[in-house]
């Protein structure tokens, strides 16, 4: 039996503070060093690839493994555990060692994990870093869902509350698949409740951390209270939030868990923002990584989504903002139409726009910066990106006042250029202060007199002795007198021996040599403190000054806050503005129509793909009156796919305020976006390709209004033909009768017969997408056109995509047969060699029968209808039956 190992009083404190943060592990700090033991150790030197070793080693019975990293490196470290979904809590001595009696007193100063983190080392700039919490009522179809979400390190702080009808929560994992926290907290006790939620949150989202807070915490009264102390108000009602009671409960649970690992001051959390979805542009999960707005389907990457392309912003601030507005673009005509009268002016004067640009480029992460101010987390050098940025602000409010355009003006109006505060900085902070706080170098000359004296003391030591020499010479009259200084007494006065009765009574007599003397005096002695202390003393003089200047920064959290959000504003109108010139995009007009109106149209990332002016444009109608659902038909590869999703994508950047690949665009606004693209297999949730179909679109059938743009690419693929087809036919059926009115609906099919619904339905198009034949091969000319196809080229494809030859040539040969209706015996097409054709036999596949035979296309039904049966003699009514029998 291994025997326990031996307790010292040092393990033993460790012990009693690891016990209080079970889950995390435990950085405790010794000397220069934050060391783990025990198991996380064990943990911790894996992940961070740093060698194990043990405390009295040489001793089995009493090993304690244990690993250890500088102080000074922790960052890179810590980072390293938190992007591995670990927690850390950091361990500090919070006495001088050579004051404390015993131990040295530690404590925990603040906990880290994945979604509470405000070290750069960690944060992405331009992303937000949430922490989210939920919280349920009710059951099954009929729950109740409270969600909130909190970056520390901005302060943004939202909340919402959310109606689940699905059974399965997917209206709140919609929420969490939009904002991405990196950690989410939930009841202790409603794991069974939401235990599958949770679950498929974790899959969708990879390396999320799910934390579980007491239930004790999830009570209204408790949580209300909590935000409203906490913000300093009578009611939540200010900010819109008082009705959302699951919301509520939610923030505060969020709150609670912020101030219980920061134990810090927070702040600069100063409001809370209802999540309201009446006003935005919804779109859901799925079509959110359809149209791959931040980031691609296979992947998961930034580059190739739609924010990569829009992303020219100049500030870590403006590229948060263009993603928040990507993910949440508006419904308010008003409000779009200010933005895009913004844009519109930046983007007609570049001169304007190229100084903002200059500008904004220069400026730092001030809405970060500042937290790290509240948080006690900045250093220097964070001092000094501030004090750079906050010079900017005249001139950028100058230039935002110099703007013909109401948006760009109020941003100007309302930005308060923070003079103090860079006076402050400009005045106090040394121009090379470094990132450590305990060497010096913080503060400059000239704004504390004791400080300055220390460093005149340090600088003028040397001089100040032989000042001091000399004085006490012209006093003594001894010429040879001279300033020593030995470890054992200090600085000393030295005499000769023959010289040493003539000194004055005040000199001390401290050593005897053999040929000299050695005395000192009080006011040796004080210069002596003064210069010996004088660099310890510099160093937390320094070390304090700068503390009450982050202090004195804190406290101003709130106009820092505001200014940073409104040059996030500026440099979101600035991007896209630069955008529009770069990529040739267009103002498109937005009003409160039901029409989408584009002309020569593009899809801003593929376009970005191809070498300049190869996109071929395309023009897309949509309205309520005469063109609502249009049917695109064309072989593959020939841009269904992409028509639907640039059309998708022209409509949403219209929404956020931006110009659009067009060289026209009128857009009445849509209240949400639905996408069926493409059939692919949902892993993530672990369901079949049809499963995920099925369930998208009755998501779209059971949620579509009037004003809602439906995009459905190849609706039915996961299943036989038949069924297909059917449900394909079904679904369109039911969009274009949808209320009365109808969805407005782009649909690409590879189904032929859907063409035919445009015979019964009026509201129904088609279009198709032109192809050249070319001898055995065919040319996509990429061309959406009026009226539909009856062919799908998909062996003209196949050699196109590198099938062999003599594999397509062999399609083709057994295509021709089932086209000319040659079968065998049992019903299966003839596979005959072209080169021996066997007779057609006449019969017909049943394959070939067309399952939606529109009632004009049958003749006999033609037939049938055009008789006026009044009007028929006798004779003629048997010529017709004879007539009749010709058709079966
Ligand atoms: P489909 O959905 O009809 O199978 P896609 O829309 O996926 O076809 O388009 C296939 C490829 O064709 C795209 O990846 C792109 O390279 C090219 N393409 C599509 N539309 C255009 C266009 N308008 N101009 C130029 N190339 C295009």
């Amino acid at each position: 039996m291994t025997k326990a190992p031996k307790i010292t009083p040092m393990l033993q404190q460790y012990l009693e503070i690891k016990e209080q943060y079970q889950d995390a592990i435990l950085f405790y700090r010794m000397g220069d060093f934050y060391e783990m033991f025990f198991e996380d150790a064990a943990v911790a030197s894996k992940i961070l690839g740093i060698t194990l070793t043990s405390r009295n080693s040489k001793d089995a019975t009493n090993k304690v493994p244990m690993c250890g990293i500088p102080y000074h490196a922790a960052s890179g470290y810590l980072a390293k555990l938190v992007k591995a979904g670990r927690r850390v809590a950091i361990c500090e001595q919070t006495e001088n060692p050579s004051e404390a009696k015993g131990i040295v007193r530690r404590e925990v100063v603040r906990v880290v994990s994945p979604g509470v983190v405000v070290d750069s080392g960690i944060l992405d700039d331009k992303d937000n870093l949430y922490v989210a919490a939920i919280c349920c009522k009710g059951k099954g179809n009929d729950t109740l869902y409270g969600i909130s979400f909190l970056d520390l390190s901005t302060g943004a702080f939202l909340l919402g509350e959310f109606l689940d009808t699905t059974n399965n929560g997917e209206s709140i994992l919609d929420q969490l698949t939009r904002m991405t926290p990196a950690e989410l907290l939930v009841n202790e006790n409603d794991l069974d409740l939401i235990g599958g939620l949770v679950d498929t949150a974790t899959t969708l989202l990879p390396g999320l951390c799910v934390t579980q807070r007491p239930a004790t915490q999830f009570h209204f009264s408790s949580c209300e209270e909590l935000l409203i102390e906490h913000f300093k108000v009578n009611n939540l009602a200010g900010f819109g939030c008082n009705t959302l009671k699951q919301g509520v409960i939610a923030a505060g649970v969020l709150l609670d868990y912020v101030i219980e690992t920061q134990k810090s001051d927070i702040s600069h959390i100063e409001k809370l923002t209802p999540i309201d979805l009446e006003l935005i542009l919804q779109i859901d999960d799925s079509s959110r990584r359809n149209l791959e707005l931040t980031q691609t389907i296979i992947g998961s990457q930034r580059e190739g989504s739609l924010l990569s392309v829009l992303d020219h912003s100049c500030t870590p601030m403006g590229a948060r903002m263009l993603k928040q507005e990507i993910l949440f673009p508006l419904q308010n005509v008003e409000r779009i139409n200010a933005r895009l009268g913004a844009v519109r002016f930046l983007y007609g004067h570049t001169a304007i726009r190229n100084t903002f640009r200059e500008l904004l480029t220069t400026i730092y992460d001030v809405e970060r910066l500042n937290s790290r101010m509240v948080l006690g987390n900045g250093n220097g050098r964070d001092m000094l990106a501030l004090k750079q940025s906050l010079a900017k602000l005249p001139a950028i409010r100058e230039l935002l006042l110099q703007c013909d355009a109401e948006h760009i003006r109020k941003i100007g109006e309302d930005l308060d250029v923070l003079a103090d505060l860079h006076q402050l900085l400009e005045n106090t902070i040394h121009e090379e202060a470094p990132i450590t706080l305990r060497e010096g170098r913080l503060i400059k000359e000239g704004y504390n007199e004791e400080l300055d004296e220390l460093m005149h003391i340090q600088r003028h030591g040397r001089q100040l002795i032989l000042d001091l020499e000399s004085q006490e010479r012209n006093a003594t009259g001894i010429a040879k007198l001279k300033v020593g200084f030995n470890k054992v007494f200090g600085y000393f006065i030295e005499v000769s021996r023959l010289q040493s009765a003539n000194v004055p009574d005040t000199y001390i007599r401290k050593q005897t040599l053999v040929n000299a003397e050695r005395f000192i005096t009080p006011e040796l002695k004080e210069f002596e403190t003064k210069v010996l202390g004088a660099q310890d003393r510099r160093l937390e003089l320094e070390y304090q000054l700068f503390v009450e200047i982050r202090s004195q920064l804190a406290s101003e959290s709130s106009r820092l806050l505001k200014s940073g959000a409104l040059l996030a504003k500026t440099d979101f109108l600035v991007c896209l503005a630069e955008v529009a010139h770069l990529y040739r995009y267009k103002c498109p007009e937005v009003n409160n129509g039901d029409s989408i109106d584009i002309i020569e149209g593009r899809h801003p990332v593929i376009e970005r793909s191809l070498p300049n002016g190869k996109f071929v444009p395309n023009d897309v109608h949509l309205d309520q009156e005469t063109e609502e659902v249009l049917i695109i038909t064309g072989p593959n590869m020939a841009g269904k796919s992409t028509i639907l999703r640039q059309t998708a994508l022209i409509v949403l950047m219209a929404q956020m305020g931006s110009f659009v690949p067009a060289k026209e665009a009128s857009i009445g606004v849509v209240d949400r976006i639905f996408t069926r693209v493409g059939a692919m297999d949902d892993l993530r949730r672990g369901q079949s390709t049809f499963m995920v179909e099925m369930n998208e679109t009755a998501n779209i059938l059971n949620n579509a209004t009037e004003k809602s743009l439906v995009i459905l690419d190849e609706i039915g693929r996961g299943t036989s033909t038949f069924d297909g087809l059917s449900i394909a036919w079904a679904v369109a059926e039911d969009l274009v009768q949808k209320n009365n009115k109808g969805v407005k609906t782009l649909f690409a099919t590879h189904y032929h017969e859907l063409t035919d619904l445009a015979r019964t339905e009026e509201r129904v198009r088609n279009y198709s997408i032109a192809v050249r034949e070319w001898n055995d091969t065919i040319i996509f000319l990429h061309k959406l056109v009026k009226g539909g196809t009856n062919r799908s080229y998909g062996i003209q494809v196949a050699g196109l995509a590198g099938v062999p030859e003599r594999v397509v040539r062999r399609a083709g040969e057994i295509l021709k047969n089932i086209e000319q209706g040659e079968f065998n015996h049992d019903g299966t097409p003839s596979i005959a060699k072209s080169s021996n054709p066997r007779k057609p036999r006449g019969k017909k596949h049943p394959n070939q029968l067309s399952l939606f035979p529109p009632a004009q296309q049958d003749p006999l039904r033609t037939l049938l209808q055009n008789i006026s049966v009044d009007d028929l003699s006798p004779r003629q009514a048997l010529d017709l039956i004879y007539e009749l029998m010709k058709h079966l």
